[in-house]
């Protein structure tokens, strides 16, 4: 089934949450709503649900309305699943009686017993039905709590932040196993989180937000080589940024020119990389004219690189040097003081007027 929300405005108060939303998601996509704490994602996933009363816009599920002007289908009549950030687990139901709960509109014991049971071996929890949740871990409670949301088979899944309780460890494997069982349910499934690296493992595609706007939706090369704002551009990784003057279709900054071709002379600009656009160039590098000598004033190992510091002179002597990120592959053995050239990607690098920074 295809969810499609139109237009959705929503206030607490006179407060503005969300501003004219519009999405479509796809049975078997995940796509994840992701942005900075406070930015509406939670609120626009209850108000799918139905536990969040619609203000104005419209929800449709395969062109069928269920909330809109003069219409709200309650939410157990919507077909959509949820999944509770802190799982909500009923403490005094074992596994099968809270997986059972959902299923309440099954009459047929058997059935319902049945559903739930298949529901618990889709998560791998089968051999825990008389357990109750404080008998659990974190991360079996999560794989109940699922179960209980696929359990009346709902084409729609909703997941506000459904790995946050969990530790680091266990989260990446948490979400390796969910995102497994939510493409074999083929439910179209909406996830709210702040994190970037959850939503860029997680999501077909990107839906990012900020106060109540989106800012940029698509898959994740989309988004990260592509950045519509500089809020986009530094939400997803550490964002070196230098400023400068547009001049016949260039910026010159430092680490050389940089193409702006759809700026006027004399705009001010600022000109944004990702650390991972420096790349370290041989030294003495024998052909000077693409690259810049810049010195090394920290080096922090990093998982599987190794971010360095550097300080680059710029040709005005009276200027202080720029400093920057890279984040080198692997282990940069040279020490603080050494000098290296560096080259800049410009496939990474972009340029916004000054206005929108
Ligand atoms: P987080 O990642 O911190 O959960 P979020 O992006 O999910 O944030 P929401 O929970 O949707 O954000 O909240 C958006 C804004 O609406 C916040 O400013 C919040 O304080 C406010 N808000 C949420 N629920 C209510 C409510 N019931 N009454 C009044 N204001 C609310």
């Amino acid at each position: 089934m295809t969810l499609h929300l139109k237009d959705i405005s929503h206030f607490f108060g006179k407060t503005q949450i969300l501003n004219r939303i519009s999405l479509c998601v796809q049975p078997g996509e995940v796509v994840c709503l992701l942005g900075p704490s406070g930015c509406g994602k939670t609120t626009l996933l209850r108000i799918i649900s139905g536990l969040e009363r619609l203000q104005k816009g419209q929800i449709s599920i395969n062109d069928q309305m269920i909330a809109g002007p003069d219409k709200d289908t309650p939410p157990e009549k919507r077909g959509v699943g949820f999944l509770f950030q802190d799982f909500a687990l009923f403490p005094h139901l074992n596994v099968l009686e809270n997986t059972s709960f959902g299923l309440s509109h099954i009459r047929d014991r058997h059935r319902k017993k049945s559903m739930a049971v298949d529901a618990l071996t889709r998560v791998g929890m089968q051999d825990f039905l008389r357990v109750h949740p404080h008998q659990l871990s974190g991360g079996q409670q999560q794989r109940v709590a699922l179960a209980r949301a696929l359990a009346p088979g709902p084409e729609i899944i909703l997941l506000d932040e459904p790995f946050s309780s969990l530790d680091t460890r266990l989260r990446t494997r948490i979400r390796d196993q969910t995102l497994h069982i939510l493409k074999n349910s083929g439910a179209a499934a909406v996830m709210v989180t702040h994190d970037p690296e959850e939503a860029m493992f997680m999501a077909d595609r990107i839906v990012l937000m900020n106060k109540g706007d989106i800012v940029q939706q698509g898959d994740l090369q989309a988004l990260y080589f592509h950045p519509a704002t500089p809020f986009a551009a530094g939400f997803f990784s550490e964002v070196n940024t230098l400023e400068g003057t547009v001049c016949q279709g260039e910026v010159q900054t430092v680490l050389g020119p940089v193409p702006a071709k759809n700026f006027e002379d004399n705009a001010s600009v600022c000109v944004l990389f990702r650390p991972e656009a420096i790349s370290l160039v041989c030294w003495p590098n024998p052909d000077r004219t693409c690259s810049v000598s810049a010195k090394i004033t920290t080096t922090r190992l990093l998982p599987g690189a190794t971010l360095v510091h550097l300080a680059i002179s710029s040709s005005d002597s009276e200027m202080a040097p720029v400093r920057v990120h890279a984040r080198i592959p692997g282990l940069v053995t040279r020490e603080t003081g050494h000098t290296l050239a560096i080259s800049l990607d410009l496939s990474q690098t972009f340029v916004f007027s000054s206005d929108s920074a």
